[in-house]
């Protein structure tokens, strides 16, 4: 069987965890404020925070907003249930959004969705592609936008408008008007679960690019506090002789990074653009080549104008079918010892969201991308002869069910 996402776990990998784990210090430590150091050298922005997931960082990033009840944020309807999720820990509503032709919401349809409670903006690259961040800066910073924001705490206040907080999941190492993803708005949150493109097991990262008169910084120690108890002093500075004492300031979360995720981290950010980009590419460029001469394959888009992706989802479809004839794709695929997947069932078909009211015939574009989406292998050990395997796997799969 052709997995779908494995890791790609090498001797590099490995002997990075074991030096790790017989330095003495294994949990948050000198590795993964490294590793911090180098994310932030890599996307181009000023600082960066390392937590256990994506889905803490964008939690902690909404509750450092202040956005509560009463308040709205919105998001597009096609995305993984983490982006609502957290809004809905924080007791606010998710304001979902139709998808556009490149699975992103537009901004046309975030400016309509904008009222007096709207606090932030989460918007998501899906499949590695940026949003439109240009036209989406431009919305919340018109007058008449600026002009219906409630700033209710501080930190609205200074922003003065919407946040926007990119759920950038997918789209680590990804290109918008020649920056890197990290750069392209107030703040960006990245995953390094499995099957991402970088992985340090479970793991995920706050890149900060919050404009003046905010400081990074500052923010960045702040939520090092936040993210650890509430305690003003981290367990490597507690060590240090004498200096045992600390102080609880806050009842604060728990969502530190260990340094043996760190150092997993560390390898493959060493080798991002080269080994792994590169790979995911080619592999990218390797379907688009084979399946765009067949009337009825939608080639998704990935490199666009100003932007290219990091090639972490490939999201085939197929013309003119329903969602019962690309499941039943699916199954013939498999049966071809081919693993696919479906990126991804939309949040207002989910029992969760459903029984708040949601309904999947408000989002017609997003339904219309999920019942013929068809997500291919993309990984680092996927060799040329799998490849072919993939391609003709999905080929005939797709003719058989087609003819019957
Ligand atoms: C994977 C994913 C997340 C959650 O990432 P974790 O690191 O697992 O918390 C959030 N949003 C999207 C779009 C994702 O694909």
């Amino acid at each position: 069987m052709i997995p779908f996402s494995p890791p790609h776990i090498d001797q590099a990998i490995i002997d990075e965890v074991v030096d790790t784990l017989k330095s003495g210090w294994i949990t948050t430590g000198p590795k993964t404020k490294r590793f911090e150091k180098e994310l932030s050298a890599y996307c181009g922005n000023p600082v960066t925070l390392c937590l256990n997931s994506a889905t803490a960082g964008l939690e902690i990033m909404l509750r450092w907003f202040g956005v509560k009840e009463g308040d709205e944020v919105i998001l597009p309807a096609y995305t993984y249930s983490a982006t609502a999720n957290v809004i809905v820990h924080c007791g606010a509503k998710p304001v979902f959004l139709d998808i556009g032709e490149d699975f992103n919401i537009s901004a046309q349809a975030v400016q309509k969705a904008i009222t007096a409670k709207t606090k932030v903006i989460m918007p998501v690259d899906f499949a590695g592609l940026p949003c439109d961040y240009d036209e989406l800066h431009s919305i919340v910073t018109k007058p008449e936008i600026k002009s219906l924001f409630a700033a209710a705490t501080p930190e609205q206040q200074k922003l003065g408008r919407i946040l926007i907080l990119s759920d950038a999941a997918h789209s680590f190492g990804a290109m918008y008007n020649g920056k890197k993803a990290g750069t392209f708005t107030d703040v960006s949150v990245f995953s390094f679960h499995a099957v991402k493109n970088l992985t340090t097991a479970e793991g995920g990262a706050i890149a900060f690019n919050l404009p003046a008169p905010f400081n990074n910084q500052e923010i960045y120690t702040q939520l090092c506090i936040t993210t650890l108890h509430g305690q003003n002093k981290d367990a490597l500075a507690k060590t240090q002789p004498g200096n045992w004492k600390y102080d609880i300031v806050e009842a604060g979360y728990k969502m530190n990074m260990t340094d043996i995720m760190a150092s997993i981290g560390l390898v493959e950010l060493s080798r991002y653009d080269s080994g792994i980009l590169s790979k995911r590419k080619h592999i990218f460029d390797t379907y688009t080549n084979a399946f765009k001469q067949f009337g009825w394959a939608i080639i998704p888009q990935y490199q666009h104008e100003q932007k290219t992706s990091s090639f972490h989802v490939y999201p085939l479809r197929i013309q003119n079918i329903t969602e019962q004839q690309r499941d039943t794709i699916i199954t013939h695929i498999f049966a071809k010892q081919v693993s696919v997947n479906v990126h991804f069932l939309p949040l207002p078909m989910t029992s969760f969201y459903k029984q708040l009211g949601y309904n999947i015939s408000q989002y017609p574009n997003t339904y219309a991308h999920f019942a013929n989406e068809i997500s291919l292998p993309v990984y680092v050990d996927l060799t040329e002869s799998q490849l072919k395997t993939v391609i003709e796997a999905v080929v005939s799969s797709i003719n058989e069910v087609l003819k019957s």
